[in-house]
């Protein structure tokens, strides 16, 4: 009967894989699973080898080797943009890294640490097209696309719904692809994801106008951790303050032309 209770009480708690300790102590056990983008070139992409790589993959390693993990603790799990407060919730990730907009809403199921970088809403377009210049020349004739559960999808609804037809997708390439073949006119999402698929497919692909909104990135854990917390913002400060975060960035994104910001102040 006890142990009947036990296990109640901990599937209550947000899922199998959540035993309800926070996330310091659950590192100890040198493993950490961590949700991650596959398909942002220059962020996080999964390479054909199974490796992964990218400015958001150095980001999560840093955090994870500050709890005192190392890159062979970690299993890479994906998180698609409309995944990422059930991953946290059900306990299957112990935190995500994956272009994750800090928003009140997401305030109400999850935390965040951070934020680590703060990026812009933009469009990307193909390179030969001169008729879109920024979101307002969009109009009922062109298609535009968007990754489901993505604040880029929210704020094209919510500001030019009646203006354009939107396609959401759960994954940023099948945009890409239904960009180059010309299904859609327009895929948004944030500049410096959008910067990745620009060099990925250059003289094909390039954005469109300037930015539009502020995304601030945070790292999302579960909601309530505050050691876990206050412990992966201390290892944001740090890679700031050791250079890793501009080098990490120079790296991987600074090919792309995108001009590297000064990093963001991260909340006490
Ligand atoms: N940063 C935005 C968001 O969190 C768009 C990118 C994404 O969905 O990963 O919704």
């Amino acid at each position: 009967m006890i142990v009947i209770t036990a296990s109640l009480t901990l599937a209550a708690c947000g899922g199998a894989d959540d035993d309800g300790r926070n996330l310091v102590d659950r590192a100890k056990d040198g493993q950490l699973r961590i949700g991650i983008k596959f398909d942002q070139p220059g962020l996080a992409l999964k390479k054909p080898d199974g490796s992964h790589a990218g400015f958001e993959v150095d980001v999560a390693k840093y955090i994870a080797k500050q709890l005192g993990v190392n890159e062979s603790g970690i299993t890479w799990k994906e998180a698609q943009s409309a995944q990422r407060e059930e991953l946290i919730k059900k306990g299957e990730v112990d935190f995500v890294v994956a272009t994750y907009s800090i928003t009140d809403k997401r305030k109400k199921e999850v935390s965040f640490a951070g934020p680590y970088f703060v990026a812009h809403q933009n469009l990307l377009i193909r390179a030969n097209d001169n008729d879109i210049t920024g979101p307002e020349s969009l109009n009922a004739h062109r298609k535009l696309c968007s990754t489901k559960g993505s604040t880029s999808a929210q704020y094209v609804k919510a500001t030019y719904a009646n203006d354009v037809q939107l396609q959401e997708f759960d994954k940023f390439t099948d945009c890409v692809t239904a960009l180059l073949s010309g299904t859609v006119q327009a895929m948004t999402s944030d500049d410096v994801i959008l910067a990745g698929y620009a060099t990925q497919y250059k003289g094909k692909l390039r954005l469109a106008g300037k930015g539009f909104t502020d995304e601030r990135y945070g790292v999302g854990l579960r909601k309530d951790d505050k050691v876990g917390l206050e412990a992966i913002n201390k290892a944001l400060h740090q890679m700031q303050q050791d250079g890793s975060w501009r080098g990490s960035l120079e790296t991987h994104v600074g090919p792309s032309g995108y001009s590297i910001p000064e990093p963001p102040a991260i909340a006490p």
